[in-house]
């Protein structure tokens, strides 16, 4: 039985002083787990998927602040549209445009991370840097005023090789600032770069990572049944 409490007391450690914001993924974790890191003093929490991150919304403390980070089919945006704190995982413009449509009927404005394309694996999902450069040089955002895009997420290839990683890492917080320069749109705020996980977050918080995203070094490893 992993002891969260001392887990999230020994990540907080290796945070040192940084400012960064740590969302504990407590995906297929059962709500005692997710409790009992809220009773220890955690507040950001992630999922996933969507029918699983709204069952544990509904059973929690209403302050919890839910992020979704898992890829996210445009017809279940409705479902989380109407608490989810952050969507990290925005990998298209049509997305986007939905995220748009369905806070608007909730008279929302939502926060998203666009996420980037950095891995060397052919799997994962995101933008490349040529897209989201054509995407903020043109006029889609002005038309989307109900979402609020906060910053960037990116996940590193899965790899032992430090210098690979850290080269991923680098170059996507390269990305953040540049872009941070770049454009002046109300709905485009680049405050947030999300980037680590258990294996490799003191590496992105080195390369200036703001957000973690820590799910087995909190909750113990995930058993896929
Ligand atoms: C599962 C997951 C994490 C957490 O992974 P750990 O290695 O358990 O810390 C982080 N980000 C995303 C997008 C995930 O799906």
């Amino acid at each position: 039985m992993p002891n969260i409490e001392e887990n999230l007391r020994h990540i907080h450690k290796q945070m040192g002083n940084a400012s960064a914001t740590l969302v504990a993924i407590s995906k297929t974790k059962p709500l005692q787990d997710i409790q009992e890191a809220y009773d220890a003093g955690q507040r950001h929490f992630g999922e996933n998927k969507v029918q699983e991150m709204t069952e544990k919304a509904e059973q929690l403390p209403a302050v919890i602040k839910w992020h979704m980070v898992g890829h996210l089919q445009r017809n279940k945006v409705k479902y989380i549209v109407p608490y989810v704190h952050l969507i990290h995982s925005v990998d298209s413009v049509r997305l986007l445009k939905a995220i748009n449509k369905e806070a608007g009927k909730v008279d929302r404005v939502v926060n998203c991370l666009l996420q980037v394309h950095i891995a060397q694996e052919t799997t994962k999902f995101g933008f490349d840097t040529q897209e989201l450069l054509d995407l903020l040089a043109s006029e889609i955002l002005d038309e989307l005023p109900h979402v609020n895009v906060l910053g960037l997420m990116g996940m590193a290839t899965n790899t032992g090789d430090e210098m690979q990683v850290k080269s991923e890492f680098t170059s996507l917080h390269q990305l953040f600032l540049k872009l941070k320069k770049g454009y002046n749109k109300p709905n485009l705020n680049l405050k947030e770069l999300s980037m680590g996980m258990s294996g490799d977050f003191e590496l992105a918080l080195a390369c200036g990572s703001t957000m973690i995203r820590v799910g087995s070094s909190i909750f113990g490893a995930r058993n896929y049944g």
